[in-house]
């Protein structure tokens, strides 16, 4: 991503884009204290998410067969796979390790109950650089949860999005928080929260189809391969965010494409570096924001946080308006979709070096993102009552 200066054409473009963003209803149902601690209690982020755990790869069948032996959601609490480490390699467009990272999540949703993959695989017009030129191939990975009952109206997604490819140069550079750590961590948030998600619509299949499904988004091709510029960078959010507006709705749905089944945008980027401090970017959206800062407050109270005696990490007493950073939720953005951007501003300070990897990240803020973000979306859905 870039972070640009504000101008006045960029100024007076946030606020046209703000005018065509739908006004939301915020939802403003959370979790409380109780059941923050049950379902984290239930499901600890870590080891899985901590940056030194290794597991052998567990097979997709293997661990179907531990969801039905009664253990957690396809996992082994007490030996859970590993979720970070297999991302913390170098994985740029195209390349083997890229596929490795894909067929990691891909084992991952396989193992969950009711997800379904959705892949957006393409190829683009990439600049020269290091033997490489002319077309490359991106993938990006969608994986869903749909309420049932919603064959007659297509369901709206909540919508969480990070980007899985790494940085072509420098050399062997990781993105550990750019954006493996926020991976790994939307992994978690689909591991923990399948069983309770499914526990409301079972309860009420009537009312399920009306509810909000879950899609996660594995983004590729973010990062510029040569210079950032609109045409090299964004490959893969320019190229879903055109597919979806094409995909047209029939009218009888007022909606007018698959793009507007999106809910809300919520995109994590730079995520596990120590003493973050996230504003809220968008005044439309901020009440989503506040509640996202909300939650970490309940988890900080609830004394569920590792990093302890610091300033909150979501900083959501003022709204940014005034910065303007280029990153995945721009091509969905600028065609009118409501955006959370969950980035610290500054950026780490490893940021685009070689010391973005596993040994520079704060196994403590991995954990408490993944305890803040996992909070917030069970209270979106609104599945507080069926934790505690
Ligand atoms: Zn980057």
């Amino acid at each position: 991503m870039r972070l640009r200066l504000p101008n006045i054409s960029g100024l007076l473009k946030l606020l046209a884009l703000s005018a065509l963003v739908s006004c939301l209803p915020s939802q403003r149902r959370q979790l409380t204290d109780f059941q923050l601690s049950a379902l984290i209690d239930s499901h600890p982020p870590l080891p899985a998410l901590s940056p030194n755990y290794y597991t052998k790869t567990t097979t997709a069948s293997s661990r179907s067969a531990q969801s039905s032996s009664g253990a957690s959601n396809g996992q082994n609490n007490n030996n859970p796979a590993a979720l970070l480490t297999p991302i913390l390699i170098p994985r740029t467009p195209g390349s083997e390790n890229a596929t490795i990272v894909r067929n990691h999540f891909t084992t991952h949703f396989d193992a969950l109950s009711n997800w379904t993959a959705v892949t957006d695989a393409f190829t683009a017009t990439v600049p020269e650089y290091g033997g490489v030129m002319g077309m490359l191939n991106f993938t990006n990975l969608i994986f869903r949860l749909t309420p049932p009952g919603s064959d007659d109206m297509p369901s709206r997604y909540l919508t969480l999005v990070a980007h899985y490819d790494s940085k072509i140069s420098p050399f062997g550079f990781i993105g550990a928080t750019d954006s493996a750590a926020p991976c790994a961590i939307l992994m978690y948030l689909a591991e923990t929260l399948t069983p309770y998600i499914l526990a409301r619509w079972k309860a009420d299949i009537s009312a399920a189809a009306d509810d909000t499904g879950l899609q996660i988004i594995f983004m590729d091709g973010e990062e510029a391969l040569v210079e950032w510029s609109d045409k090299d960078s964004l490959y893969g959010a320019r190229h879903l965010a055109e597919l979806w507006e094409a995909e047209r709705r029939p009218s009888q749905f007022g909606r007018l494409s698959v793009l507007q089944d999106i809910d809300l945008f919520v995109l994590l980027d730079l995520l596990g570096a120590d003493s973050p401090s996230v504003p809220c970017f968008f005044e439309i959206t901020s009440w989503a924001c506040r509640d996202i800062a909300e939650t970490e407050a309940t988890a900080r109270n609830a004394g569920l946080a590792k990093t302890k005696g610091r300033k909150p990490f979501v900083q959501s007493d003022n709204v940014m308006q005034n910065v303007f950073i280029d990153d995945d939720h721009m091509p969905f953005l600028t065609r009118g979709t409501p955006v959370v951007h969950v980035i610290p501003i500054p950026f780490p300070t490893v940021w685009h070096t070689m010391d973005d990897d596993g040994a520079h990240l704060s196994s403590d803020a991995v954990h408490d993102w993944a305890v803040i973000v996992t909070g917030w979306v069970a209270g979106y859905l609104g599945l507080g009552d069926f934790i505690a």
